[in-house]
């Protein structure tokens, strides 16, 4: 950072960003200049519990001394090789991560958009390499009110307007079910040329929409017997966000270390993850799938120059590792049930908040207002002056996903301040 830069107040730098950047975000107005564990710092040196965590990027935590370390003693070893030459880090990575997840294999992007598109490549040729569909004819189910990224082909099947609309022609190839609905989906799969069901195990982006308790096994049962493939996007919902290291992984009990308990376990045929991956520090993302599956991928049918890089594959195998040793998915869950209690004890008496929901640290609450009125962006911006950064997604519903790293102390000082807050507008 220059020192011109240091001395322009908040005001200033937020109108640079409006001048010379487009317009393709509505921030809230505050500007982050430093950022610790479940802290971040605006210009002027205020403190704020950060209560997005970059959309579950941060899950361990802003700068993370692990992780910035891994990244420092990288990015002064070498940084990029491409692919067009082996690198001394991604073997070890390949191993760490597919041991990790339980997966014979790994396919490194960067962003999850891109880790999106790439599950649809591996699951369309899966498909009319081993099931011998016809190329037009290849399709893939999707939900309703999905949120898989926003490239071309992702925004083709999403139905949110504002993401779509103008945008087109649109990639075909796609169809629509409601969310969290069986028969949905049992109806779809009766189409002989499904490739597979693309679903979030969580909906983040919708506002942290959970499915019935039993919908992801019967999702994957009805996957199997008809021999499509499943796959998870946990680009958010992923690496302990939950309270457990993934959402398909429900209520088990291991120490972080996933054990795939085969009564809790619902198993994808092709997971996506990115997000939390880094924990923020570089963008990475992955696609992981068995053998059957990824030895579609043959040389020159995929690739990225970055994917896989020396750097970002460092950064997130001591980003997996935070997860791990400081047990990150049992904090998230044991503090999460403790959010949604304590919300819930207020929620009894407020005629503001009508509900709380969600897993681990991924929550959301409906404000009693309609999705047009301002309440929710208001509230956020009075959670802001009381020292907690939070957005509205859709309107009237407030996403809570603060850092996992968070103690019970923290976070009871948090829902102080929330209460407090919502108290103003009762
Ligand atoms: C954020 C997100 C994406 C897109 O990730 P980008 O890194 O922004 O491209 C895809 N799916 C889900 C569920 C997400 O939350």
């Amino acid at each position: 950072m220059t020192e011109s830069t240091q001395i322009l107040s908040s005001r200033e730098l937020m109108d640079l960003e409006n001048k010379h950047g487009a317009h393709n975000y509505h921030p809230l107005p505050v500007v982050l200049d430093r950022g610790e564990g479940v802290y971040v710092w605006d210009v002027e040196g205020k403190r704020y519990y950060d209560f997005l965590s970059a959309y579950s990027a941060v899950n361990q935590g802003h700068c993370h001394p692990r992780i910035v370390k891994s990244l420092q003693e990288q990015a002064e070893k070498i940084t990029l090789t491409s692919r067009a030459f082996y690198n001394s880090n991604l073997g070890l990575y390949d191993q760490y991560i597919t041991e990790y997840f339980g997966f014979d294999k790994v396919l490194p992007m960067n962003t999850g958009a891109e880790a999106v598109e790439t599950a649809i490549k591996i699951c369309r040729k899966w498909a009319q390499e081993a099931k011998g569909y016809p190329q037009e004819r290849t399709k893939i189910v999707v939900a309703e009110n999905n949120f898989h990224g926003r490239t071309t082909t992702i925004i083709s099947f999403s139905n949110d307007e504002e993401a779509r609309s103008g945008f087109g022609p649109y990639t075909p190839g796609f169809e629509r079910i409601p969310y969290n609905d069986i028969a949905a989906l049992e109806a779809a799969l009766e189409d002989d040329h499904v490739a597979g069901f693309l679903v979030e195990p969580i909906q983040g982006e919708a506002g942290v929409v959970t499915p019935d308790a039993d919908y992801l096994r019967r999702v994957r049962d009805l996957c199997k017997a008809k021999d499509v493939l499943f796959i998870a996007d946990e680009i958010q919902t992923g690496i302990a966000r939950t309270g457990s290291l993934l959402a398909v992984c429900g209520n088990c009990s291991c120490e972080g270390n996933c054990e795939r308990q085969a009564d809790t376990y619902v198993r994808p045929d092709i997971l996506i993850l990115g997000k939390a991956l880094s924990g923020g520090a570089y963008p990475v993302s992955a696609v992981l799938a068995d053998d059957e599956v990824m030895h579609v991928i043959k040389p020159g049918t995929h690739g990225s120059t970055f994917g896989g890089n020396p750097l970002g594959v460092a950064v997130a195998m001591s980003a997996l590792e935070v997860v791990r040793d400081e047990k990150l998915a049992q904090n998230a869950r044991r503090l999460g049930e403790l959010f949604r209690e304590k919300m819930n004890e207020y929620i009894d008496r407020s005629k503001v908040v009508s509900l709380v929901r969600g897993r681990g640290l991924l929550n959301a609450i409906v404000i009693n207002d309609s999705p047009e009125s301002d309440t929710a962006w208001n509230i956020c911006l009075r959670l802001r002056d009381h020292g907690l950064l939070a957005k509205p997604t859709h309107g009237n519903i407030i996403r809570f996903a603060p850092p996992l790293v968070m103690t019970e102390e923290q976070l009871l000082d948090c829902v102080a301040i929330i209460q407090r807050t919502l108290q103003e507008f009762e």
